[in-house]
């Protein structure tokens, strides 16, 4: 499993979907950048979600709101108060933050005296010093990473299991143990904040402290009369909005599952008072419904009721998937009662009612929130559909199955050779289909080699145009999972795409 979860990441990296942030300073930890395949297979299930959501629902429409906003909005929220934390809501977890917390810092620690010995050494040889050669083979290197690695694994195991005894003797052992001297030091209580701080204005005593905002559910609740009103849906209604979230995670160790700037599918649902639990179990079994229609595979997804609730909640669900490290949280539906209205009438002083043509009177709407990681759907897409074959010959291929709408690339258009004219009928039959499809034009290398590459981004056509081409104006289509090719007429490729990639 561990190595599953190796070759995702390295094949994300490899073929142009995930590259660590600011890779050349040696990246910045738990923050990536999509590159070119990456972004298009994001930007394709943004697009699914939001069909799916806001056009085939009458009743729902989209927004997308400002990552800064008032701070009041975090007080309103709860988000400011440290340990009140609604992103930490029980005994266990805080239990488990504390042990994520001390390992974080023994590592972090640890890591400072590795990056002084490279430091050293990067002075004592000048031009000649190699980093990567150095930190390879430098014992004392060696033995911080060991360390590093040991303490980290054993944590990661006994979260995985559960083994909350052993969470428990790692937090003894580490509030006792500097990394150097062994003696206590871990005697002031540090207060977390998950929310990353920054500043609103230019001179230092008339700034403002803002926050980049860890959840982008508060910018539809603000907005919900704006909405409302200048859309005039009744009630119930939803609005929609994807956009990036920031949260200074303690524990993120797990490529993109658990990131410091990732990116949420939110919607948030009103109703009236009484109705939110009816509503809540529709909208569970809907988003169930969703991402069964990726075909990822019925048995990797199950609910998770939650038992203990969150502050502003009265009933709340996870659905896992059965990601390379297990079943884990890849969206969750809430019912979040009329707290955060309620709140933000508190500290606004606004009124953010609904009057009911119905019931004719005013009230304050209860919300059903479904919210799903973009980049944990990316991550349970891409390790899914990853997967090496051994052909009929004894050959392996490596092959991206995604779901043909998602794909990056939807086809590919491969002139056997440049000579010849076939590189200009192949260009002409590229221009006439780049206004409906993502394409790919690729003339050097042997065909087979050309495939395999298609083959690991998730290409689901591959078109080869050959001397045959130029005569009876025929292709070969060739199908990413059947690897079958077919001689189809190049007037029927349109149809054919279409038919395989559309949503
Ligand atoms: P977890 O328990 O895994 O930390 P959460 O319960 O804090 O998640 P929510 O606050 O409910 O998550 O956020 C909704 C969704 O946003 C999650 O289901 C998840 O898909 C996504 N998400 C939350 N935190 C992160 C993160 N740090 N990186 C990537 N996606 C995230």
């Amino acid at each position: 499993q561990e190595d599953v979860f190796k070759k995702v990441i390295s094949h994300a990296k490899e073929y142009g979907f995930i590259f660590p942030s600011s890779e050349i300073y040696d990246g910045l930890s738990a923050v990536y950048d999509y590159g070119q395949n990456g972004a298009e297979l994001k930007n394709n299930i943004k697009q699914y979600w939001w069909k799916a959501m806001v056009q085939l629902n009458e009743n729902i429409v989209g927004i997308d709101s400002a990552i800064l906003m008032h701070p009041t909005t975090w007080k309103a929220s709860g988000h400011v108060d440290a340990f009140n934390d609604p992103l930490i809501d029980n005994k266990d977890s805080k239990k488990r933050f504390r042990a994520d917390v001390l390992v974080e810092d023994y590592c972090a620690k640890i890591e400072d005296k590795e990056n002084k010995e490279i430091e050293k050494a990067a002075k004592r040889f000048g031009d000649a010093f190699d980093k990567d050669q150095f930190v390879a083979t430098n014992p004392k290197v060696l033995e911080y990473r060991a360390r590093r690695e040991a303490i980290l694994s054993r944590l990661a195991k006994s979260l995985e299991n559960e083994d909350l005894a052993d969470v428990k003797a790692l937090i003894e052992e580490l509030e006792i143990a500097d990394p150097d001297t062994g003696s206590k030091n871990w005697t002031d209580v540090r207060q977390f904040n998950l929310m990353f701080g920054t500043k609103l204005g230019a001179s230092a005593d008339s700034a403002m402290d803002l926050y980049l905002r860890p959840e982008t559910a508060q910018g539809i609740f603000v907005n919900f009369l704006n909405v409302q009103k200048t859309s005039r849906h009744k009630l119930p209604f939803g609005i929609a909005q994807i956009g990036k979230a920031f949260r200074n995670e303690i524990v993120a160790r797990q490529f993109i599952f658990r990131m410091r700037e990732f990116e949420q599918m939110e919607m948030q649902f009103f109703v009236a008072p009484g109705t939110e639990l009816e509503f809540y179990e529709k909208w569970k079994q809907t988003r169930l419904k969703w991402h069964l229609a990726l075909g990822l595979g019925d048995e990797n997804y199950r609910f998770h009721d939650h038992e203990k609730l969150a502050h502003y909640a009265n009933a709340a669900a996870d659905i896992e998937f059965n990601f390379p490290f297990g079943f884990k949280e890849l969206e969750g539906i809430h019912s979040r009662t009329d707290f955060d209205l309620k709140a933000h009438e508190k500290y606004s002083g606004r009124k953010l009612q609904y009057f009911d043509p119905e019931r004719n009177e005013n009230y304050v709407p209860y919300v059903v929130e479904t919210s799903v990681g973009l980049d944990r759907l990316f991550l349970a897409l891409f390790s899914h559909c990853l997967r090496d074959e051994v052909l009929e010959d004894g050959s392996e291929r490596t092959v991206l199955s995604l779901p043909p709408a998602l794909a990056p690339v939807k086809a590919a258009i491969l002139p056997l050779m440049k000579k010849d004219g076939l590189a200009e009928y192949a260009e002409k039959i590229f221009n006439d289909l780049k206004y409906d499809f993502n394409l790919f034009y690729e003339e050097k290398d042997a065909i087979g080699k050309r495939y395999r590459r298609q083959d690991a981004i998730g290409t689901p056509y591959c078109i080869t145009i050959d001397h045959d081409s130029l005569i009876d104006h025929t292709v070969t289509i060739r199908d990413r999972d059947t690897m079958q090719q077919e001689r189809v007429p190049v007037s029927e490729l349109r149809r054919i795409i279409d038919e395989k990639t559309n949503f």
